[in-house]
């Protein structure tokens, strides 16, 4: 857990750090990356303090997205570039180094190569039964399930205690007999209609 006042960005978003900065709002701050990957770079952060993206409250997450989209339209324009990359690392694992959420704007040119996701990481051959557990388990981590909900019942009219009848009054389970006798009389309807017998 990195404190708030000697967190780099939070300073930096306090102005007791300088920085390059390009764009600012209420909540969001844009500013040069000091080791630019390519001439462009801008990092996107929240001024308030969250480590990661998955710290962040929704409502939050959702502003801060749209400044981003922003920031990557200002940044392909203002350096003339043909694409822009979106990078954001959660966690050392994912090589975050900065313990602050911050995306990575990058300005892409038709010059470079390798140009995609495969600059970062390269592929990994997983088989379908792999893909589908990863599948299953990223599915199970919402809690929700992904298929559409089904609509609900039509309510049932439930009869009032009142006209429910008494034990008494309620009728025998047609038995097997009676069943046999009900099946006769359908092949003998049928029989007389059109002239064929059938034996029992
Ligand atoms: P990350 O590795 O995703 O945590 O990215 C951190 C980024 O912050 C790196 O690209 C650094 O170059 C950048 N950085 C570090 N210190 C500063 C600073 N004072 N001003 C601007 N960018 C910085
Ligand atoms: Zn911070």
């Amino acid at each position: 857990m990195v404190d708030e006042s000697k967190c780099l960005f939070c300073r930096i978003a306090r102005g007791e750090i300088p920085a390059k900065k390009v764009y600012e709002d209420a909540d969001t701050l844009a500013f040069l990356d000091i080791n630019p990957r390519n001439p462009g770079h801008t990092l996107v952060i929240p001024k308030k303090h969250y480590e990661t993206l998955m710290e962040m409250p929704d409502g939050e997450a959702g502003n801060y997205f749209a400044s981003i989209k922003k920031l990557a339209s200002m940044v392909m324009k203002g350096v003339n570039a043909q694409g822009i990359s979106v990078a954001n690392s959660n966690g050392q694992a994912a090589g975050q180094v900065v313990a602050h959420v911050h995306f990575h704007v990058i300005p892409r040119f038709s010059t470079e190569t390798p140009p995609g996701l495969e600059s970062i990481l390269s592929s990994k051959r997983l088989d379908e039964k792999t893909m589908d557990q990863i599948a299953e388990g990223i599915t199970k981590a919402s809690g929700k399930p992904t298929e559409q909900p089904r609509p609900e019942p039509e309510p049932v009219e439930r009869p009032s205690l009142e006209s429910v009848p008494k034990p008494s009054s309620l009728k025998q389970p047609e038995g097997e007999e009676h069943k046999k006798k009900q099946v006769k009389k359908e092949f003998k309807d049928f029989e007389d209609e059109d002239g064929i017998s059938f034996d029992f």
